[in-house]
């Protein structure tokens, strides 16, 4: 049995995943496979060059016991984006969706049930497997579909976190592959990332690669800020468009909140009323303290252990879209039959 209220953030085995092969420039058939392994030739290009980028997703259990994706097309959208960026051919939506649909009907048990706070993560990932050795793109790729049920990223669900901002290192160059979801900008992250977790912090926040003057976004999710009834989040070519950020600007929106898509200076940090981090995994999870360690400046937000009064409207709206107990007025939810 499964203990659906206490899951980590984590892979856990299910009954399939699903894949699909890329050659002499088409895609092959939606494949279903038992195994966790790939085997791979020890000169493709994603181990050399980087050519591995990817998606995430989930899949909710309704109110109504209904599975439901949550505007998994902007999912697919993204994939065949992040892939051409990197040199590797588009995923038709045909076939994401099949390898979406298909995974989900080979694993409806692993999808939490209604009111644990659980979710089934899904991550679509492409590799090159091509061997070869001279620097060039692969003309074999590999897509693969897997899933897991995980409990909240963050281990105390919706508590405020501490986050540091990071000032050794960039995760993406200004031009380079921040604005797309691929496994190198992660790399360029992990040791900022070590570095945040043994002062303490929870995530690195990463300023703009070129000036060091404005905020870009945290490791994994995207950083918005609430004053004055405003909803504010960055504007950057070195950003990942967040699907869940796109979403709660809507709902701000829609709230009657002032959306503003800008660059955020360092120095207005300290003028927020609330702050936050949002993305599939972080949904969203208030920010209580930014500290600068060149600056040696703390700025905190709200009450300890609480969530700010917009945070937690814009939080409950989303969330309840997502299981169904709120109407889902943009059309952003599919229910699985
Ligand atoms: C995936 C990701 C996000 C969150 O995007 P969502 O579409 O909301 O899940 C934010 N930043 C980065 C760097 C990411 O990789």
């Amino acid at each position: 049995m499964i203990d659906w209220s206490n899951l980590p953030f984590g892979y856990m085995p299910t009954n399939a995943n699903v894949r699909c092969t890329y050659q002499n420039g088409t895609w092959g058939k939606i494949e279903i496979h038992t195994e966790e392994t790939v085997t791979l030739h020890m000169a493709a290009t994603c181990l050399h060059y980087g050519q591995e980028c990817f998606e995430g997703l989930k899949a909710y259990r309704g109110v109504d016991n209904s599975i439901r994706l949550f505007r998994w097309e902007d999912n697919a959208k993204r994939m065949s984006k992040s892939a051409q960026r990197i040199g590797m051919p588009e995923i038709p939506m045909n076939i994401f969706k099949e390898a979406l649909f298909t995974l989900i009907a080979h694993n409806k048990e692993f999808i939490p049930p209604y009111g644990t706070g659980a979710t089934m993560y899904i991550r679509p990932l492409m590799i090159g497997t091509e061997g070869k050795l001279g620097l060039n793109a692969s003309t074999e790729y590999m897509f693969i579909m897997f899933c897991s049920p995980v409990g909240p990223y963050f281990k105390d669900g919706c508590k405020p976190v501490k986050v540091i901002i990071e000032r050794d290192s960039d995760r993406a160059a200004p031009l380079g592959t921040g604005n797309v979801k691929v496994g190198g900008n992660y790399a360029a992250a992990v040791n900022a990332t070590l570095r945040a977790h043994q002062l303490g912090y929870s995530s690195a926040l990463y300023l703009d690669p070129k000036e060091k003057k404005y905020i870009d976004e945290c490791g994994p999710a995207n950083f918005f800020a609430i004053k004055n009834n405003t909803y504010v989040t960055p504007q950057s070519t070195s950003i990942l468009e967040s699907i869940t950020n796109m979403s709660l600007i809507t709902l701000a929106a829609n709230m009657g909140m002032k959306v503003e898509k800008r660059q955020i200076p360092l120095d207005e940090l300290g003028s927020f009323e609330e702050a936050g981090q949002c993305g599939t995994a972080a949904v969203i999870t208030p920010i209580c303290e930014i500290y600068d360690p060149l600056l040696h400046i703390s700025h905190t937000y709200g009450f300890p252990n609480t969530i700010g009064e917009k945070s937690k409207l814009l939080y409950d709206t989303l969330v309840g879209i997502q299981f169904g107990e709120k109407e889902d007025t943009e059309q952003w939810i599919t229910i699985i039959h």
